[in-house]
């Protein structure tokens, strides 16, 4: 049996005996599963959440460990009505648009919802690097930085006059649940890609590992695109079916079935 913690719960985990999985939450409520499925950063699984080590392989621990993540912040203001669409009378065309700049903001993005409804601005969407400069600052701070920048490149534009509510941020490598954007694989670690993105195939595993199953975009093909974690949750479905005794329909086969069809290749890494 094993255990997993949810929100923030120490020391909870998931920890095995016999063939169940033991789940315990933030209240110390201790439930068994037949099979559990896991789709937070799998980093959360070095820290946040008590994982028995039994119920994953040595290279797999490995795998997780390398899981390398992009950085990623975003700045947000309510404003009172989309004013970037007003007509620059110098040149009739918007007075501000979807920016791109190697400054600062990097990306800024605009919605609207109507003429004469509220619009939100996301001031700044950066990567990386980028994020790591504002992460220091306070919510005020970042605005008044990002405000500053936005001035040199649209001097004839007043934004801070149409702020109503905010700045919102959030820088994804110190949210404590994610501790990073999404994943980014490095040079090398395509072998460390393919254990995750395969560890939903548990015939003839370590009875141990079986019936707890990594998914989302960690474990992800095309990781930091949400179609790339939907795929990993359909290997997830299939695997806890195969766990669970049951079968697809010959006429529908799942990802499993057709594993050594569309496997990604095991390279010859050294
Ligand atoms: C900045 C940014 C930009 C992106 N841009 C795009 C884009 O343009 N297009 C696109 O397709 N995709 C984009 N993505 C990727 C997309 O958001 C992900 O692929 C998708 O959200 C992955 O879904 P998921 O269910 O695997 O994980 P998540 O959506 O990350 O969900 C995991 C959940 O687990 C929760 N959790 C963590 N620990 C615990 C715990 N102990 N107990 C219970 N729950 C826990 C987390 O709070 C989180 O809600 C972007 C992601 C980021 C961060």
């Amino acid at each position: 049996m094993y255990t997993l913690p949810l929100p923030d719960a120490l020391p909870i985990g998931r920890r095995r005996t016999a063939d169940v999985v033991r789940v315990t939450d933030e209240s110390g409520e201790e439930r068994e599963f037949p099979a559990v499925v896991y789709s937070p950063h799998v980093w959360t699984l070095l820290n946040r959440v008590d994982c028995d080590p039994s119920l994953l392989s040595t290279p797999l621990w490995t795998a997780v460990e390398r899981t390398h993540y992009m950085g990623a912040s975003k700045l947000f203001v309510l404003v009172d009505r989309p004013f970037w669409r007003d007509a620059d009378p110098a040149t009739g065309h918007d007075m501000m648009s979807m920016t791109l700049t190697d400054r600062m903001p990097r990306g800024v993005y605009l919605f609207d919802d109507g003429p004469d409804r509220p619009g939100v601005m996301c001031l700044s969407y950066t990567w990386n690097d980028d994020s790591l400069k504002v992460a220091t600052l306070s919510a005020e701070e970042r605005l008044e930085t990002l405000l500053t920048k936005l001035a040199a490149i649209y001097p004839d534009v007043d934004i801070r006059s149409h702020i109503i509510a905010g700045p919102l941020t959030v820088t994804w490598e110190t949210e404590p649940r994610f501790m990073g954007a999404f994943k980014n694989n490095l040079p090398g670690h395509y072998r460390y890609q393919r254990r995750l993105f395969t560890q939903f195939m548990q015939d003839g595993v370590d009875p141990a590992q079986q019936g707890f199953f990594l998914c989302g975009d960690d474990v992800s093909w095309t990781a930091g695109f949400a179609e790339g974690a939907v795929t990993t949750a359909l290997n997830a479905v299939w695997g806890v079916l195969r766990h669970l005794g049951g079968t697809t329909h010959p006429d529908n086969p799942g990802p499993g079935d057709l594993f050594d069809t569309f496997a990604p290749l095991e390279l010859p890494y050294d």
